[in-house]
């Protein structure tokens, strides 16, 4: 039998055993202290030569970084001790003793780190990002299902795209082409017919050709679609849905925002309502600062940074040209050269988050939305049948979950994000 570090409270004062790694040590002649995590959380090991026989002792002397062990000893609280808890040694057995452990405290460069990432995902930081991305994604769920939400699923093979091809990965299926999915929306649409408010979350895919900092070409994306909600009701469940995540990271994930030094009176000040304003206002504000921008111009991320840092909290830009948006989104009834549509922007310069809209709802105005947009329509027929068969109004959106973990972890790459990062010049490992 051995415990979870997670559990130590329990066992205060009692002899247990553990399992996992030893991340540092260093020693004092007769006493070494290790520095033990498993996966759960982490604790001081002292092991004094008097207290052990000569095997374990023997085992601690031959000791290297990463090394995985199986501890005996007895558990004490320490307030001293960097993680609050110590145990006292009985016993050391090792279950495989380390190589040379090729990361080590001196600064790697990025490459090397990224070519290490299997490795690299053992740090503390990087194990931090990795229990928010847990609890982000946990929340998330929650979120829905209090709401009434319910989960369901979105291919990931698709035939064909309805956006255009150029930022789609193609793939041989059979003697056919098909695409890895960009987005889940337009399936998503059709389940609202039948399960009322759908979200389903899974990867997405974008051959995206730029090198920022906000782009992954392999991305988590959450997507949200509900009947009978239209534009503002859906700005306010993105508000909900946002301030939701933040507070359950706050709660639960205290320790962990600790050791990204994350400024957390930031993310406090997240409490609706969020400031909103047009796509117009938008233009008015950037060339006011001398940005060198035209109404019917999309922004670009360096854009969305300066618009972010204006506020304090996310910013809900809405009503985009509708030539600079997808055909699937309605009209403003008040300026048919806008939709209802919004990006929502995370604060500190973080960019968009999340892109949402009510969605064009009568057949006729989609037949000509395909044909002013020049999509082919034979592979949209199943989508105008939606508008044939009980079409209501509609709205959704799509929050990247990387994006909102790189803003909710304070990072400045979104390759630190998720597990395993795929960047147009990076899939390995
Ligand atoms: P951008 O213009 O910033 O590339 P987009 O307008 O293409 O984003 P949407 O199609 O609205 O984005 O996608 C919804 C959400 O998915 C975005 O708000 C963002 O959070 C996330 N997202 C989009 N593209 C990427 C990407 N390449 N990497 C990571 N997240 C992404």
């Amino acid at each position: 039998m051995y415990i979870l570090l997670k559990d130590l409270k329990k066992y205060l004062n009692k002899t247990v055993t553990i399992k996992g790694w030893v991340f540092n040590f260093r020693s004092s002649g007769s006493i070494y202290f290790l520095q033990f995590r498993d996966g759960s959380g982490e604790i001081q090991i002292i092991v004094s030569k008097k207290e052990v026989d000569k095997n374990s002792w023997a085992a601690c002397q031959s000791l290297t970084v990463e090394s995985s062990l199986e501890i005996t000893g007895k558990i004490y609280l320490e307030e001293r001790s960097p993680h609050g808890y110590e145990m006292q040694t009985q016993k050391i057995k090792i279950i495989s003793l380390a190589e040379e452990y090729p990361i080590g405290k001196k600064d790697h460069g990025v490459d090397f780190l990224m070519d290490h990432r299997y490795l690299w995902i053992r740090s503390r930081k990087q194990a931090a990002i990795l229990k928010i991305r847990d609890e982000i994604i946990f929340s998330i769920r929650l979120f829905f299902k209090n709401q009434g939400f319910t989960l369901t699923d979105a291919p990931i093979l698709t035939p064909t795209s309805c956006e255009g091809t150029t930022a789609l990965f193609a793939i041989k299926y059979f003697d056919k082409k098909a695409y890895l999915s960009q987005s889940g929306q337009l399936y998503l649409e059709s389940l609202i017919y039948s399960l009322g408010k759908v979200y389903d979350f899974g990867p997405t895919f974008r051959a995206e050709k730029s090198k920022t900092r906000r782009h992954l070409t392999e991305f988590w994306m959450m997507d949200a679609e509900a009947a009978f909600v239209e534009h503002q009701e859906n700005m306010e469940i993105q508000e909900k849905l946002i301030t939701f995540i933040i507070n359950s990271v706050l709660k639960n994930r205290k320790k962990e925002l600790k050791i990204l030094d994350r400024n957390t009176s930031l993310l406090k000040k997240i409490k609706p309502p969020f400031p909103k304003i047009t796509y117009d206002q938008a233009i008015k504000k950037l060339q006011e600062k001398g940005i060198k921008i035209k109404w019917g111009d999309d922004f670009g991320g360096d854009e969305e940074t300066i618009l972010s840092q204006m506020f304090d909290r996310p910013l809900f830009i809405e009503k985009y040209p509708a030539k600079i948006k997808a055909f699937y989104m309605k009209s403003d009834p008040k300026n048919a050269k806008l939709v209802l549509n919004n990006d929502c922007l995370a604060p500190e310069g973080y960019g968009e988050i999340i892109g949402g809209s009510q969605r064009v709802d009568d057949l006729k105005t989609l037949e000509n939305k395909i044909k002013k947009f020049k999509l082919p329509r034979q592979p949209l027929e199943w989508y105008l049948d939606l508008r044939r068969y009980g079409s209501v109004p509609h709205s959704g959106f799509g929050i990247g979950l990387e994006r909102t973990i790189a803003w909710i972890c304070g990072l400045n790459h979104i390759r630190e994000t998720i597990p395993f990062p795929r960047l147009i010049n990076r899939i390995n490992p």
